[in-house]
């Protein structure tokens, strides 16, 4: 059994789902019909169904966002289907814009139960469709609701518990599924979701349940590329990567993966290979638990970095000094990307500005602060085992005209951080592109 997750841009107008149908036909030509489809929602619908949210939160109008919704379904429906098969999808259609109004009705306060109904519906529509363009063009496929199967626990965590339980009689026969990326239940019964992006999520999740032999993650490029093409030249997708390069990539800045999508296929060692709906016979990125080769494969860069530097007030680090730091980012739930630290003092790197004040205020009471902002981060990934010599050497000799802000290495084998002044990001990401020569 495999897994195909489609994104967003895949099913974004009629001409792309016909392409998607097209892979799924060939897959099962080639191997049988023993495969999930996994499918997000149509391109943009997700950012409009919170748009209405805001509106409704805000008491605005949500009249022209619900007239771009139904012309967007309308047009593919009209473009896609005929007979029985559209008046079905037209009364669906209507259905779902009604479950979205009515909510409007309900209260003048959204709740966070109805927001999440309201942006579960873009995966609903668009696999019901989806599902009986498969039916009018003669492909057999079951409609499963990933309402009845996927849940996730008080933490936010995927119940696999009950999951399992129910996933096997779902899922009981070779057969074409066709299934919702990203909705679920929580632990309340409610619908609920995995968080933005969460259809790979998805995905990994009804591989790692069904023991799936690959889990196919299908978007608009050809997998993750060794760097990032809009500022270097001649970038090219890898075609091997380990789950912990592929995990260091993603978080730091990779936008082809969801971060977390990895570690239930991970566990498993069910390979994942990334795939591009409009190039489908490219080899892509394939994902796996296995080391190939050693050296360095990608690069990634995030922006928008800000750097805290934080001295001691006493002149001698003390012990309690870090667990004093790393509270107050606790306290605000602020996550902390790069650390490093000298005897008196720790520099390290967050992404999101939100507290920043009020971190710093907090800091202040007993450490000298200082902030620099517009930084980058960049991720130089690969197997790297630290116990051989010279690629910490390679990456500074190429970077000897940069000035570095801080530097992290040594604490996996898969990765040199470095964080510099964005203005010098493009000549960093282009030096360093020597490391693949
Ligand atoms: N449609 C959802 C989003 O835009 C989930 C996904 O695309 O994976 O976040
Ligand atoms: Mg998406």
């Amino acid at each position: 059994m495999k897994v195909f997750k489609f994104g967003g841009s895949s099913l974004a107008n009629s001409t792309n789902i016909k392409k998607v149908k097209n892979i799924i036909i060939n897959e099962i030509n080639s191997n049988g019909k023993d495969l999930v489809v996994v499918l997000s929602a149509v391109f943009g619908i997700t950012n409009l169904l919170f748009k209405i949210c805001d509106n409704l939160k805000n008491n605005q109008s949500i009249d022209s966002e619900i007239k771009t919704f139904r012309e967007k379904f309308l047009n593919i429906i009209e473009e896609l289907l005929y007979e029985s098969f559209k008046d079905t999808c037209k009364i669906f259609l209507e259905e779902t814009i009604n479950t979205i109004t009515n909510l409007k009705n309900e209260s003048n306060n959204l709740t966070k139960r109805e927001e999440r109904i309201i942006v579960a519906q873009g995966e609903i529509i668009t696999s019901f469709i989806f599902h009986n363009f498969l039916l009018q063009e003669g492909v057999e496929n079951l409609f499963v609701n990933a309402l009845d199967f996927i849940k996730i626990n008080e933490e936010r965590e995927p119940d696999y518990e009950y999951i399992n339980s129910v996933a096997s009689n779902i899922f009981s026969s070779k057969s074409l599924y066709i299934t919702q990326g990203y909705i679920c239940r929580n632990h309340l019964g409610e619908i609920d979701n995995l968080g933005r992006g969460g259809s790979d999520y998805t995905a990994s999740i009804i591989g790692y349940v069904l023991k799936a032999k690959e889990i196919q993650i299908w978007s608009d490029v050809s997998g993750i590329y060794n760097n990032d093409p809009r500022f270097v030249e001649n970038t090219y997708p890898v075609n091997y990567l380990t789950f912990d390069e592929a995990a260091e990539l993603a978080y730091f800045g990779a936008k082809v993966l969801h971060p977390s999508t990895v570690l239930p296929a991970q566990k498993s060692s069910i390979p994942v290979i990334l795939k591009n709906t409009f190039n489908p016979f490219t080899a892509g990125t394939v994902i796996t638990n296995l080391v190939l080769s050693e050296g360095f494969k990608a690069i990634a860069a995030k922006d928008n970095i800000t750097i805290i530097q934080i001295k001691s007030y006493r002149m001698l680090m003390a012990y309690g000094f870090l667990r004093k730091i790393f509270e107050t980012f606790e306290r605000f739930k602020v996550p902390v990307d790069v650390i490093t630290t000298s005897e008196v003092s720790v520099s390290l790197t967050i992404d999101d500005d939100t507290h920043l004040n009020e971190i710093v205020e907090e800091l202040s009471t007993f450490a000298n602060i200082e902030v620099i902002k517009n930084n980058t981060v960049i991720a130089c990934v690969g197997y790297i085992p630290k116990n051989k010599p010279g690629y910490l050497q390679k990456v500074l000799t190429l970077l000897e005209k940069i000035p570095i802000r801080m530097l992290s290495y040594g604490s996996s084998d898969y990765n040199i951080t470095l964080v510099i002044d964005t203005t010098y990001k493009k000549e960093a990401l282009n030096k360093l592109n020597e490391l693949f020569l």
